[in-house]
């Protein structure tokens, strides 16, 4: 390695001298090396240092969430191989094997895996925590493939339903759900089928279809792993369990819903390694990068994200909270629930039985002597209060609300009982957002843009565009990850006292795209017209 880690996060902007200095103060008492103590003080990620390495070296750098190696491959190489050197095999082409390492200097290892393939290996840089998992992950599934397990529980279903063996059939399907990136499984009963269903990048695809009689079994079977009560069938209930796959731990909550063919059972899984993401990393384009990262370091004021259930509000969040310095200045949150820990931010959680709600905690806050507080959400108006109190007082408050583009959080927080003076005087932004999935870059095909493109996004007639295909890397879905569309409304000087007059928000939004504000519309354009995204997802998502 030419460059030593601390030094390559500093040229990338991710890190400064001070936090350096104050890893190598660590590194005193741990003996740990640079890179290590940076990811556990949460001062950077594992991916960025994976990025970081990739340019260094001029590489790809490969998100494996978004990667399913080919069987080819994984069989090219054998598994200690691949655990011992911490390398996986990703692809085969033409008679080219690419592997993901996050060492790309070590040659001994690419070459010794060229002799083994019997293969030229190149290599492209990805996270090494991730590549051990999906090596680990990759090659269970290699040997236990899921799909013929599942089709086999089917056949067996449809001869015999007492002979299929249950409790490994829900675990076949939980595997499958956490294989496939699904937030939710949903096992939804219908006439004469049951239909599995995994929600992945937002959007619901059934998977597997079963005879209707294996419903209840399968329910049962999951309720009882979850604590609830099978007797009772009518009343909604809820539960949680873990499910542990290959050393991992997955929080799964469960609900069920009485209705008209059976009880409907969804789970929402939570993954026990969420990723943290930089201003950087989140989607923004670079003068709202810049924008951000000036309103994120002012001593006091008001900022918030504003979006519908589910467009990655708390992501936005954790990534402003990682603008902040949080060795110079006092971090204090109060979430619901804490979904990362950070080091180094004092964080708490909700709590309704012992009354520490949102206002509360403020309060409590305000004399632990903070600099930056975040809320959670602002959705009553005593939260809305404190939160204005405490902008007002000299620090800086982070908060979401639920509001449809970035200016209408200016009706939502006057609903709240926040007067036009009080407004103006702390609000500094509000960042709308939503995400759309992104293409997949294995088989979006290129198209002519028509009429439709010019009536929604105005793109001009004739422009080169990407639509969804589909293929064995994105599932037949047509699409791999997600990323922000956003909005990024500042409140300049003349804005400022716009709101102080109680100015109509449609007259803002005008003023403030005079300013520059480019439109969640527009931001999609914009995603839409270097390929990243479609025109059919962007209008699914923003209208
Ligand atoms: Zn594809």
């Amino acid at each position: 390695m030419a460059k030593r880690i601390g030094d390559l996060l500093k040229d990338e902007g991710i890190i400064g001298e001070e936090e350096i200095g104050f890893a190598l103060k660590e590194q005193l008492s741990t003996e740990e090396r640079i890179g290590e103590i940076l990811i556990r003080m949460g001062l950077t990620t594992d991916s960025e240092v994976a990025m970081a390495i990739a340019r260094q070296s001029q590489k790809e750098y490969l998100n494996l969430k978004e990667v399913v190696p080919q069987k080819e491959a994984l069989k090219a190489l054998p598994f200690t191989f691949a655990r011992d050197n911490q390398i996986l095999p990703v692809r085969i082409e033409n008679n080219n094997l690419v592997v993901a390492t996050s060492e790309p200097d070590n040659i001994k290892v690419l070459d010794l895996a060229s002799r083994i393939s019997k293969k030229t290996v190149e290599c492209d840089v990805a996270s090494s925590l991730l590549i051990q998992k999906h090596i680990e992950k990759e090659y269970y599934l290699l040997e236990h493939p899921l799909e013929e397990d599942i089709k086999s529980s089917l056949n067996q279903a449809k001869q015999n339903i007492r002979s299929v063996d249950i409790e490994r059939l829900t675990q076949l399907l939980f595997i499958s759900a956490i294989n496939l990136r699904a937030t939710d499984i949903h096992i939804t009963p219908t006439q004469k089928t049951t239909h599995i269903r995994y929600r992945i990048d937002g959007v619901i695809y059934t998977f597997y279809t079963f005879p209707i009689a294996l419903h209840s079994r399968l329910i049962s079977n999951i309720k009882i792993k979850a604590g609830m009560d099978i007797s009772e069938q009518r009343r909604p209930q809820d539960g949680r369990m873990t499910f542990e796959f290959l050393n991992e731990g997955y929080d799964m909550r469960i609900s069920t819903l009485r209705t008209s063919n059976g009880e409907n059972l969804v789970i929402r899984i939570l993954s026990t390694s969420e990723e943290l993401y930089s201003l950087r990393n989140l989607g923004l384009e670079e003068d709202g990068i810049k924008a951000l990262k000036e309103v994120f370091n002012k001593p006091f004021g008001m900022v918030f994200v504003a979006g519908p259930t589910g467009s990655g509000k708390t992501t936005t969040l954790y990534a402003a909270l990682r603008a902040i310095n949080a060795l110079e200045k006092n971090v204090l949150t109060v979430e619901d629930p804490i979904e990362y820990h950070f080091p180094l931010i004092r964080q708490t959680q909700v709590n309704e039985k012992a009354d520490y709600v949102f206002a509360s905690a403020v309060r409590s806050f305000l004399r632990q002597d903070p600099d930056v507080i975040l809320i959670g959400e602002v959705r009553d108006p005593e939260t809305a209060n404190m939160a204005i109190r405490a902008a007002t007082t000299g620090h800086l408050v982070l908060s979401t609300i639920h509001a449809n583009n970035a200016v209408g959080a200016i009706p939502r927080l006057k609903d709240l009982g926040i007067g036009d003076i009080m407004l103006s005087s702390s609000l500094l932004c509000v960042i709308a957002q939503r995400l759309v999935r992104k293409l997949c870059p294995h088989c979006k095909k290129e198209y002519t843009s028509g009429e439709i493109e010019k009536e929604t996004f105005g793109i001009s007639p004739g422009t080169k565009l990407y639509d969804s295909s589909g293929c064995p890397d994105c599932l037949h879905t047509g699409f791999l990850g997600r990323t922000l569309v956003s909005e990024i409304f500042l409140v300049s000087e003349e804005i400022e006292r716009m709101l102080s007059e109680g100015a109509h928000p449609f007259e803002i939004k005008k003023v403030a795209i005079n300013k520059g504000m480019n439109t969640l519309w527009g931001d999609g354009k914009l995603k839409i017209l270097s390929g990243i995204t479609s025109v059919k997802e962007a209008i699914r998502v923003l209208s």
